[in-house]
């Protein structure tokens, strides 16, 4: 029995899909027209044991929007005759262009085999090209071919024969383009799905790139539909916004992101052999996505990055703690000395406190996603992604990854949101979960306030630099650990996009940067607010009403008496702070840290440590500031002070297990609260929340009690 497959030739003309069809199909071919054009329709077949193929060859065209009749003929017979295989014949020395119009079927996901013809003309261009890549990255069989002299014609007949047998319809890869158009393109294919409007066959992503590409047939398509108007104002309003963006017509924008996506796969697939002309593009992306030279420039663009962010953002940070400075004395004057009351102490040392803490940090968001905005779009955070991804890869994760871990460093919660470049889950998930493991700007404090009391001088850079390779090290393990358990799955190539470089629009570029920066405010208006609310509450009740002893009085015999200046204010200070210390103890905060007391022991931590760790989950900067308020010392910035009372309690092993602890410990709530919203899960949060505490834990306990035994030994 014979069974009749259909399948068509398409390709940009001259690729040689005459002489391909030719060459499947020997003499037996039919010559007629397409119905009412005169555009040639050739049909033919062959056999392959019992199937007998029939071929049609399409006519040749660049792409596939309805500029043409050629186009839309091309398109329509795949679209409505839904062919086996379309059997795309590329010509091999003119890869770019002919890539083009191979992005488009993929964009229609139909069934592909990719020829590679007149490979012999590429190879005397120059040019090698990774046939076995290329058919990973677009997930389609790949067969070489030079039609003129019939070499791999049978292989091609074979893998015909081989795709039509099996019946399985080999899909190739979903292009996906950089998210500013993937993220319109989905609002609008949700927007196209939803309103019932799509005829039958079409794909709706399909459609939507379309309408962004101002399809003439598409558009009438709606138009004609009972509610079509309506879904193509909607489109307008979508395309509209990107324009506006980006300052182009929507139309130009997909094609820079096709030509984006190809740059991308042929800086993968084709080796140069020979040297050849090249632009400008092409020679600065030589040496910014070269091997050797790539990294180094990059980290010193960074380096220059972050300069910038803290040079130019520290002014302002002078302005905003001024500010809220000058705010919390204004509102203390609303209470007369003698008459402050718990209010006044929840608005200026809770709440004031607490968002102008967090407030200060924005000139460097502004400033460092200024920056960022800026790299991203001239095109240079896509190359970026494409040098570390040979790295990356290495522990399971995406090339795109690494610009979150870097963001990491100064701060978790802009890291977060920056995994949003990553458009597969198992990765995203991954490089969200282990970011909080690069040590973030908030830890610094505490590094800062320990170091310098337990190392010697020569020392100290040493251990701040061991704190970070550690949370590096974490994250490596911790990524390759996720990876392989619950994120499993193959590392699949696929295409980084090389988009143009271009001249970002002030637009767009402060469009981003503002989003972020808003971001960062609701967070200090929302969380940090409440945060400081309840840790507020936790350190001030229940109050004591019966001290130990009578401070007030003592505070007051020492006043009355005939010390010096000096030794009386230090006194009447450290007075005061035991009766804070006193207060502490009681109050919720410090039954926290005694209740924990048992479960810190095996780091060598303390309930005053517990009790500080508390105020250190609210933000990692109010550990110091608790530390402070529970040896007493007062005014937190005196670290001087704090720093003998840490070294007459610790040894430098416990203080080196305090910082390990606080880099390696649950992140911050604000943190916790982003995975939460980026994730869209609680169970992502919480499980953040408890790995790297249980981690934390551990490897902090190991350490503690191995480098007792090594202590004891000596
Ligand atoms: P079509 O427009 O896609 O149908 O292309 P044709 O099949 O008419 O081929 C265009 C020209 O390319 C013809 O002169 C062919 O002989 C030539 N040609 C086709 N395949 C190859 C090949 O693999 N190598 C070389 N060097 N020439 C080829
Ligand atoms: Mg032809």
């Amino acid at each position: 029995m014979v069974t009749a497959f259909k399948i068509v030739l398409a390709g940009n003309p001259n690729s040689g899909k005459t002489t391909i069809f030719n060459g499947l199909t020997g003499a037996r071919q039919h010559v007629g027209n397409y119905p009412g054009v005169t555009v040639e329709k050739i049909v033919g077949s062959f056999r392959v044991d019992d199937c007998r193929i029939e071929v049609t060859d399409l006519p040749g065209t660049y792409s596939l929007t309805a500029n043409s009749p050629e186009e839309l003929i091309a398109r329509n017979v795949i679209i409505t005759e839904k062919p086996e295989v379309v059997v795309n014949i590329i010509d091999a020395s003119n890869l770019e262009r002919n890539l083009f119009l191979t992005l488009q079927f993929m964009e229609l996901g139909v069934p592909m085999v990719l020829v590679l013809n007149m490979i012999d003309n590429a190879r005397d261009n120059g040019i090698e090209i990774d046939t076995a890549r290329l058919s990973r990255l677009f997930g389609a069989p790949v067969v070489c071919t030079v039609g003129s002299k019939g070499q791999g014609i049978a292989e091609l007949k074979k893998v015909i024969a081989g795709l039509v047998q099996s019946g399985r319809k080999s899909v190739p890869k979903k292009v996906e383009y950089a998210d500013e158009l993937m993220l319109p393109v989905r609002e609008l294919s949700r927007i196209l799905t939803g309103s019932g409007e799509i005829p039958e066959g079409y794909d709706a992503a399909w459609l939507a790139i379309k309408l962004f590409e101002k399809d003439k047939e598409i558009v009438e398509l709606f138009a004609s539909g009972p509610g079509g108007r309506a879904v193509l104002d909607q489109a307008d309003a979508l395309m509209e916004r990107l324009e506006s963006e980006f300052d182009e017509p929507s139309e130009i924008l997909v094609t820079e992101h096709r030509y984006g996506f190809i740059a991308g796969t042929c800086r993968e697939i084709v080796r140069p052999t020979l040297r050849k002309r090249r632009d400008i593009s092409e020679a600065v992306d030589s040496i910014v996505t070269h091997r050797i030279l790539g990294i180094p420039l990059f980290l010193g663009l960074m380096y220059g990055v972050f300069y910038l962010t803290f040079a130019v953002g520290d002014p302002f940070m002078g302005w905003i703690e001024a500010g809220f400075g000058g705010l919390g004395n204004f509102v203390s004057s609303w209470w007369p000395p003698g008459s402050e009351n718990a209010l006044k102490s929840l608005l200026v040392d809770g709440i004031i406190a607490g968002v102008g803490g967090v407030i200060v940090f924005l000139p460097n968001i502004i400033f460092l996603f200024l920056a960022i905005a800026i790299l991203e779009a001239t095109g240079y955070m896509a190359r970026v992604a494409f040098i570390m991804d040979r790295l990356m890869n290495k522990i399971g994760l995406h090339g795109k990854s690494f610009i979150p871990m870097l963001i990491g460093f100064g701060c978790s919660v802009p890291a977060i949101m920056a995994t949003r470049t990553l458009s597969l889950r198992r990765d995203r998930m991954t490089t969200m979960l282990v970011v909080p493991l690069m040590s973030c700007g908030a830890r610094v404090p505490i590094y800062a306030l320990i170091i310098p009391a337990f190392f010697p001088a020569r020392w100290e850079a040493a251990v701040m630099w061991s704190v970070y390779i550690i949370g590096i090290i974490a994250a490596v393990i911790c990524a390759k650990l996720l990876r392989s358990t619950l994120f499993r799955g193959e590392n699949e190539p696929f295409v980084l996009e090389l988009p143009p470089y271009r001249i970002p629009t002030v637009k767009s570029v402060c469009l981003h940067m503002w989003e972020r920066s808003l971001l960062y405010l609701q967070k200090a208006g929302t969380l940090i607010l409440a945060a400081s609310v309840i840790l507020w509450i936790m350190t001030n009740y229940p109050q004591k009403k019966n001290l130990s002893r009578n401070y007030a009085a003592e505070i007051a015999a020492v006043e009355q008496s005939r010390l010096k200046a000096e030794p009386k204010t230090a006194a009447i200070k450290a007075l005061r702070g035991k009766k804070m210390a006193e207060e502490l103890s009681y109050t919720c905060a410090g039954r926290i840290g005694h209740a924990l007391e048992p479960v810190l022991r095996p780091m060598g931590f303390d309930w005053k440590i517990g009790t500080a760790l508390i105020g250190a989950f609210a933000a990692k900067e109010v550990f110091v500031a608790q530390l402070g308020i529970v040896y007493a010392v007062g005014e937190t910035d005196e670290s001087e002070t704090l720093r003998k009372k840490l070294q007459e309690n610790y040894t430098a092993l416990q203080a080196y297990c305090i910082m390990l602890f606080c880099l390696l410990s649950a992140p911050c709530m604000a943190t916790i609260a982003v995975t939460r919203r980026e994730s869209n899960s609680w169970f992502w949060a919480l499980f953040q929340l408890a790995g790297l505490t249980v981690l934390a834990y551990i490897v902090t306990a190991i350490v503690y009690q191995t480098g007792l035994l090594f202590s004891g030994a000596v």
